[in-house]
């Protein structure tokens, strides 16, 4: 399903491979991330069964720079005058979302990982060459609950995929959103279950595997950049990435 229900008030929009959120809050509509230029279109309809319109949505906030992760942005900005939220570190990526470092060559993974080429397809379907920048970002430096933002999420700072990768903690809802720091589908092995992203795509994998103790433990219904949801111990996840290496 393109558009499915999460949790509570919390929408799903998946294209290609990727996932990005519309979440009810008591203030308005918060999205999480800007998925691919498709997810546009699946947004505005994961807007209405939440029996809302687009001028509800009240802010965009980023788990990273990355280009399946900044899809809409620019047309978010342009029509609904959001200005998206990402940490500083990754605000130059936001500008120029292609141009990332990654510790390995993706061709290799395409010859080591064939399953995965129907994901890169269909990430190509979904707009995956066509993103553009934006250079106007609103950006926090450090952890903790962004005031500003409906639903005041929690950022929790786990670099290592990108230098600024940043998960949204709402504590009082059990929902974390990990994007690509921990996800249950790896777009470049086409592995499933809790992981880090290949080193394709992830600056610096030992950092990533790192940053994982960085994600509160406990009971959540975890949302991750790619791949299924699930609801459950984030420690035990968090294990089972660690034990699963990296790609
Ligand atoms: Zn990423
Ligand atoms: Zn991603």
């Amino acid at each position: 399903m393109p558009v499915d229900v999460v949790a509570p008030g919390v929408l799903r929009a998946c294209a290609g491979g990727t996932n990005c959120y519309v979440v009810r809050t008591d203030d308005g509509l918060l999205l999480v991330d800007a998925g691919l230029p498709a997810h546009w279109r699946l947004v505005g309809e994961a807007v209405r069964r939440l029996g809302a319109a687009p001028r509800d949505v009240r802010a965009l906030v980023l788990t990273h720079g990355h280009f399946d992760h900044v899809g809409f942005a620019t047309r978010a900005a342009g029509r609904l005058g959001l200005e998206p939220w990402v940490h500083e570190a990754d605000a130059p990526l936001v500008a120029s979302p292609y141009s990332y470092d990654h510790a390995r060559p993706r061709s290799w993974y395409a010859v080591r990982h064939p399953r995965s080429l129907p994901l890169q397809v269909a990430m190509v379907a979904a707009g995956a060459l066509a993103v553009e920048g934006l250079q106007r970002v609103r950006t926090f430096g450090a952890g903790g609950p962004l005031d500003d933002v409906p639903g005041r999420p929690v950022a929790v700072p786990t670099p290592g995929h990108t230098d600024g990768h940043t998960a949204f903690h709402l504590p009082d809802r059990g929902l974390l959103f990990t994007g690509d720091a921990l996800v249950s589908l790896d777009p470049y092995s086409a592995r499933t279950g809790p992981r880090v992203v290949a080193r394709a795509g992830t600056k610096d994998a030992e950092r990533a595997l790192d940053s994982l103790g960085a994600l509160p433990p406990g009971l959540a219904t975890v949302l991750p950049g790619h791949g299924r949801p699930w609801t459950g111990r984030v420690e035990e996840a968090v294990a089972s990435a660690r034990r699963s290496g990296v790609a």
